[in-house]
């Protein structure tokens, strides 16, 4: 991290948002965010003081008290005013996105767009925070429940998708009446800010939303805040298993997404030319630096003959900058992520895989300080080796041979992770199979990035997600709220009874 200690006089800084205020951090410590392509410095980050980071729960505390008895429609129609500025400021923000990010600018709208359906379903908030009622559980006794926010929600995000993952928590938090503290990656706030911005503009009031930039020490602080309620956080599992015990131990309710080794199953039956094709966009696009990226193919059976197609795919791919027209595969986010997945390949060549595309040394004219590797593939992967065991988030594609679909199952429910898998096939029996034994949390059955839309909820099993509810759907209107069951009875003067001891409520 290239951390440093000076504001540094000719770049634009990254404000703080406390109170409905953009502040400027009186911060020692800055960080450089870089365009990955050029090397360019766009911009400069603070790391906040934990004044600042008090300042910005204490906002959000103070403005929890107003914002909790807002009408629901009211907070509706901040989402419905959201929603339209997002899409008329999208091809702005994409851009943004592109030269701090490096993904190619079809995609950077896609991460918007992505979001942008959170902020629509945000606007359904009046029938997602119904209540229960049940009449008459008792003579003359009704039970309902009431659906209350819960006070600060903070949220931590990663790099990868800096418009939609910040878009997946704030909306739906303040929606349900929450207020919001977020902490964007240190790595590219500045599509993350553009979209706190036009949030504001749609009427999200003061203190409502709260924005505090840094690393670890405002993790830290954030988690162990006693005026923090919940914690939402998208990242690596490391970082993601830290963060859950830290804040879990303080007394949060804590969702936590993490890591991923996706694996798309091919069995011998599949639509070869649209499973090939899918294989490619999933496994190389973002340069692999999708959560939900294929990185792990397991061919069954007679499958394995199609590798060579794949990879004369896969070495057509155009490797350019994200801003440049038909791009298909951008830079790496950074020189550290670069030298990381260099370094992975060098092992997995080092244990004895093959290298069927070598993607190391790849030169974009124009862009040579550009953190480009080209599409990789390594076959003859064990599952005892290092580039199947670590999650790369790199254009790195390890493929495994297995003979039965039974084989391709137990595989991939022995991995580490559990975040997505697709399954390649033109059998219905051989999908319900499927569906039903394989623990993975995402399942796309000829689908290779089954990323749910958000009327369903975002999951993952094992190494990939800790807590239960996960993001936007129902289940996270269930972890923003906190259940109150109402029981009732109003007496009128015909049913006086006597004194009764038992539980009964008759
Ligand atoms: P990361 O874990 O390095 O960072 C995520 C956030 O945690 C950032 O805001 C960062 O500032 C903060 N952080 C970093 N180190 C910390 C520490 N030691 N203590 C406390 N906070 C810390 O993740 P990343 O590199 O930004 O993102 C890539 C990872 O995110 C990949 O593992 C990817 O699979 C995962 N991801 C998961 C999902 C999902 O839904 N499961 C979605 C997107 C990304």
């Amino acid at each position: 991290m290239s951390a440093s200690s000076a504001a540094g006089a000719n770049h634009p800084t990254v404000k703080l948002l406390i109170n409905g205020e953009f502040v400027e951090s009186a911060s020692t410590e800055w960080r450089d965010i870089v365009n990955p392509a050029t090397q360019e410095v766009l911009a400069r980050v603070p790391f906040a003081t934990r004044a600042e980071v008090d300042a910005a729960v204490g906002a959000a505390q103070t403005a929890f008290a107003q914002w909790k008895s807002t009408p629901i429609a009211a907070r509706a129609r901040i989402m419905l005013k959201y929603q339209a500025l997002i899409r008329e400021h999208m091809p702005r923000i994409a851009k943004i996105l592109t030269a701090e990010q490096g993904k190619t600018l079809p995609d950077a709208e896609g991460d918007i767009f992505r979001g942008l359906e959170v902020v629509e379903h945000a606007a359904s908030i009046g029938t997602l925070q119904l209540g229960e009622f049940a009449e008459n559980v008792a003579g003359g006794v009704d039970t309902y429940t009431l659906r209350q926010p819960i006070g600060v929600c903070a949220g931590i995000t990663p790099f990868n998708f800096p418009a939609m993952i910040p878009l997946w928590m704030f909306p739906m938090a303040i929606v349900c009446g929450n207020t919001f503290v977020l902490k964007p990656s240190e790595q590219d706030p500045l599509s993350t800010m553009a979209l706190v911005e036009l949030a504001i503009e749609a009427g999200i009031p003061r203190g409502v939303l709260n924005v505090v930039h840094g690393g670890k020490e405002v993790v830290d602080a954030l988690c162990t805040h006693e005026a923090v309620k919940a914690v939402s956080f998208v990242g690596s599992t490391a970082v993601g298993t830290h963060v859950y015990t830290l804040a879990s131990e303080h007394g949060k309710r804590v969702q936590s997404m993490m890591g991923a080794k996706n694996h798309a199953i091919v069995l011998p039956d599949a639509n070869r030319e649209q499973t090939l094709n899918a294989l490619v966009g999933a496994g190389f696009g973002a340069a692999g630096q999708r959560c939900m990226a294929t990185s792990a193919l397991v061919l069954v059976g007679a499958a394995r003959e199609w590798l060579p197609d794949l990879v004369a795919r896969a070495k057509a791919l155009k490797i350019n900058a994200g801003i440049e027209p038909n791009t298909d595969v951008g830079p790496l986010v950074s020189k550290a992520a670069k030298e990381r997945v260099l370094s992975l390949i060098a092992k997995g060549a080092d244990e004895g895989a093959t290298l069927e595309l070598d993607g190391r040394g790849v030169r974009v004219p124009g862009y040579e300080e550009g953190n480009f590797i080209g599409p990789t593939i390594f076959s003859g992967v064990t599952t005892d080796m290092t580039i199947y065991r670590t999650e790369i988030f790199g254009p790195v594609l390890v493929v495994l041979n297995v003979a039965t679909l039974d084989d391709a199952i137990a595989l991939v429910n022995r991995n580490p992770f559990g975040n997505g898998v697709g399954l390649f096939t033109q059998s219905g029996a051989a999908a319900r199979k499927f569906q039903s034994e394989i623990d993975v949390g995402q399942v796309g059955i000829n689908i290779p990035i089954p990323v749910p839309v958000p009327f369903f909820s975002f999951t993952g099993s094992r190494g990939s997600k800790l807590g239960d509810l996960g993001p936007y759907g129902k289940q996270v209107v269930q972890f923003y709220t906190q259940t109150k069951t109402v029981t009732s009875r109003w007496f009128d003067d015909a049913s006086v009874g006597g004194v009764n001891t038992t539980i009964s409520l008759r």
